[in-house]
């Protein structure tokens, strides 16, 4: 198809193999297309090029937030025959409904050559020879190319596949992560790379590749300033009597989280109560917070807390450091639970 100038399709291709499997199976009438946060203005064009491919079936937009792949409005997915979510794999702590089929949607933006080579040389200067390499599914193919141009360099890169990361979930880092010098992660912005962060407590260093920057940064010292903000939150609620539990939907319900966190508080001789919301927001939480309320957990994304709620006025904790204040155990940074 011919393509406007400047098209989303000229920076990003959609992988429409299994989607043309499932379209061809079920001859969907009714479809809902889900498309990341900051995409969702070029949805039209999505549209557009699915309609090709597709025929005539009517495709809506969920205008809803969508930040993963857990966090998918069971009611709503359940009023189209086919719901596609672009951009994210699935949710590995969570199985959606049948019809949600997820659709990899990958960046052809690549990082300069120049930009490579810098990162090469940086790497060995610094003695880091062996390499966990982690992405998000907009770079998996950016991803093998460089973990290929790594190895022919020399590097020892442990994973066996391009391995994909969520804000909360590491694929293979906790197996890897004491036989590895250092972590590279291929990502947009700094989120994945301090997830990887603090999921290893800061014991290594994490390299973080933006493809969109076309630059990469050594985020040690910024994963030890988080961690320094997390432990004083840690400290601030250790004494917390009265706990707000806050529970999500999907994807993001973890009821043994909750029933695990009820335990402690009562046990501790504490009290909680329990928000259920699919979308926290800092006017929501405002709103449903009270001068009664010592510390505040939140169990749906654990990373709320600390890019959200990080300056918020009482402690506002993941669950893994809920868990270090009532059982009283400091080490290690338990992230995310
Ligand atoms: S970090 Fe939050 S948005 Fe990302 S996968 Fe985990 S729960 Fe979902």
């Amino acid at each position: 198809m011919s393509l406007p100038k400047n098209s989303f399709l000229d920076y990003y291709y959609i992988d429409v193999s299994e989607l043309s499997r499932v379209v061809k199976e079920r001859k969907p009438s009714k479809i809902l297309l889900q498309v990341p946060e900051g995409f969702k203005n070029r949805s039209y064009e999505i549209i557009d090029y699915l309609r090709e491919i597709l025929g005539g079936a009517e495709i809506h937009i969920d205008a809803s937030p969508s930040f993963g792949s857990c966090l998918i409005d069971v009611g709503v997915a359940g009023r189209y025959d086919l719901v596609i979510h672009l951009g994210h794999r699935k949710y590995p702590y969570w199985s959606p409904p049948s019809n949600v089929v997820y659709v990899d949607l990958q960046s052809r933006t690549r990082p300069d050559h120049e930009v490579l080579t810098s990162l090469i040389n940086d790497l060995r200067k610094h003695g880091y020879v062996r390499l966990a390499v982690y992405t998000t599914a907009q770079h998996v193919d950016l991803t093998k190319d460089i973990v290929k141009q790594l190895r022919s360099n020399g590097f020892e890169v442990v994973n066996k596949g391009v391995e994909v990361v969520f804000g909360c979930w590491f694929s293979s880092l906790d197996a890897v992560k004491d036989s590895v010098d250092a972590f590279l992660v291929v990502a947009g912005g700094r989120f994945h790379a301090l997830g990887v962060g603090l999921r290893v407590g800061g014991s290594k260093e994490v390299i973080s590749l933006d493809p969109y920057e076309n630059a990469y940064c050594f985020l040690g010292e910024y994963v030890s300033r988080v961690l320094k903000t997390r432990f004083a939150k840690i400290m601030k609620s250790l004494d917390a009597v009265s706990w707000l539990i806050i529970a999500g939907s999907g994807g993001q319900y973890r009821p043994w989280i909750i029933n695990e966190l009820a335990k402690l508080i009562t046990s501790s001789g504490g009290k909680y109560y329990v928000a259920v919301t699919s979308y926290l927001t800092r006017d929501l939480l405002i709103d449903v917070d009270s001068s009664t309320l010592d510390a505040i957990v939140i169990t749906s994304c654990p990373r709320l807390p600390i890019e959200d709620f990080h300056d918020y006025e009482k402690p506002v904790l993941t669950p893994g450091e809920a868990f270090m204040a009532l059982k009283k155990v400091f080490e290690p940074y338990v992230f995310p639970w």
